[in-house]
């Protein structure tokens, strides 16, 4: 039994009522429990958050950066358990964990310059009406939630964290009841920091203490990053309390492939964008639009590479792929496999789960998905790519647009102009271009549509945990 919510600078035992199996996705068994928090802990961690923000927010900037550089070096001092823990919890291949590590420490340092470059508190505004002044002041939002999911909770974390410390905002973060180890070391590092108690607050558990968070009337604001029937819940108990709230949601993004491309390049390309992470990713590109004249070699191609995956135990086998990351996750994807049979698509890889123990399926390829089917609609979280054809540019973006969501795509094309134009008619937040999905924390992370409210990385990322004041005098 673990002790793991961090509750004003003390780690404390849940005195919730659920208890939480944390599991290894490769053997399908539990290896650690812990009681999730209560309601009242809950209400604590508020209160704690609450007491300490009129310290914290006074704080200088520079002091705050120096905190947040702590952050970063003591991740990398915990570097192979940390690695070791998302590989074993996660499911994660080894360089994807390395990669996730990584993507945490360049993030607290990303916002470690930021808060070095903020302009001190107050800015003069020049006004063009004689007779007044103005200044502007950036003040923290004040106490914020911090909701996440389990796919990438290390750096889903810390791209809300990150931020928040360096606006000077106080935190309650709530990760995930399927991997709600990994963020302990944010409180363990706030611990070795000497962090002021009640600045950083960690509660675990299930729905109910995520409800008790969101519903809680001590936040200033709820950063939520998760799935839309939970972001809509999320989003109710804001409008009910008239309350800013970010929304980082689900995908069912397109990956659109130009008949100038090398077959070879995009087929790499495509395999990334489907299987890291076996999928569970809000920007797996899991619907192939590919066109006329490259489709008859690229898809053989594709289905070979998919097929060619080593998919096993991260923590025993050199793998490209682990296994899903839930029970859950692994019955919802083998369900969606059920409704292809159903439906009759044509399988041109995978489309089962593996017969070996722990939560596998096999990396899938289903072609010419028609475009009423649920496969090529939902949001399924797992290696599973639909594939359609399309003859010209103008039908390849209306398709890749034909969704609820707009997280993000890419465009493959050797002819750029091409490419550039494309990316700019898609309705999403993020768009590489012959690449793999590379994200760089000075770019921004978040989506149009049904993937969300707010951006997240970058100077957006900042913004959303600042207020903006103005005072303005009469020079009478
Ligand atoms: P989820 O919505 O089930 O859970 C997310 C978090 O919300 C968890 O911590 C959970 O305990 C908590 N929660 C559950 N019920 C709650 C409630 N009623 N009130 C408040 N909190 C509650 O999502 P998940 O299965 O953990 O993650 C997968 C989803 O996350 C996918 O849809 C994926 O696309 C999305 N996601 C989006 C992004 C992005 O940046 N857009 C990134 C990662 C994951």
């Amino acid at each position: 039994m673990t002790t793991s919510h961090y509750i004003a600078g003390r780690w404390v035992e849940g005195q919730g009522s659920d208890c939480i199996s944390v599991n290894d996705p490769a053997l399908g068994l539990p290896f650690a429990e812990l009681m999730a928090a209560s309601v009242a802990q809950v209400d604590q961690a508020v209160a704690a958050a609450r007491a300490a923000l009129p310290a914290w927010k006074n704080v200088s900037a520079s002091e705050r950066a120096a905190v947040l550089r702590g952050f970063a070096e003591q991740l990398g001092e915990r570097r192979e358990a940390l690695i070791t823990l998302q590989m074993r919890n996660n499911g994660k291949p080894r360089h994807e964990a390395e990669i996730d590590l990584d993507d945490a420490i360049a993030t607290f340092a990303y916002y470690a310059g930021l808060a070095e470059q903020l302009p001190g508190k107050n800015r003069d505004v020049p006004l063009a009406a004689p007779g007044f002044s103005a200044r502007t002041r950036l003040e923290p939002v004040g106490v914020v939630g911090l909701i996440v999911p389990w796919n990438f909770p290390l750096v889903t974390s810390a791209w809300k964290l990150a931020p928040a410390l360096a606006a000077g905002c106080t935190v309650v973060l709530k990760p995930s009841e399927v991997t709600p180890l990994i963020e302990q070391a944010y409180g363990q590092i706030a611990d070795a920091l000497g962090l002021p108690a009640g600045v950083l607050n960690i509660v675990n558990g299930k729905a109910e203490t995520g409800a008790a968070l969101s519903n809680h009337s001590g936040l200033d604001k709820l950063s939520f990053t998760g799935s839309n029937s939970v972001g809509s819940q999320v989003m109710r108990s804001a409008s009910a309390q008239c309350r800013p709230v970010t929304l980082e949601l689900g995908g069912k993004s397109a990956i659109v492939v130009f008949d100038d491309c090398d077959p070879d390049q995009a087929v790499e390309w495509i395999v990334a964008g489907i299987s890291w992470n076996a999928g569970q990713m809000c920007s797996a590109t899991s619907r192939l639009l590919v066109q006329d004249g490259i489709a008859d070699v690229l898809l053989p191609r594709l289905q070979a590479a998919l097929d060619n995956l080593r998919v096993g135990n991260p923590l025993t086998e050199e793998v490209d792929m682990g296994p899903l990351t839930s029970q859950a996750q692994w019955l919802k994807v083998a369900s969606y496999f059920a409704t292809a049979r159903e439906e009759g698509l044509q399988c041109l890889a995978g489309g089962q789960v593996l017969e070996r123990e722990g939560w596998f399926v096999s990396p899938t390829l289903y072609a010419d998905v028609p475009k009423e089917s649920r496969l090529w609609t939902e949001e399924i979280f797992g290696p599973v790519l639909c594939a359609r054809r399309f003859a010209t540019e103008d039908e390849a973006v209306a398709e890749a647009n034909d969704s609820r969501f707009g997280l993000v795509a890419t465009v493959c094309s050797a002819d750029l102009a091409r490419a550039e134009r494309v990316a700019d008619a898609l309705e999403v937040g993020h768009v590489w271009i012959n690449s793999v999905q590379a994200v760089f924390v000075e770019t921004s992370w978040g989506g149009t549509k049904g993937s969300g409210i707010g951006r997240e990385l970058g100077p957006w990322g900042l913004s959303a945990y600042q207020s903006v004041k103005h005072v303005t005098r009469c020079l009478g």
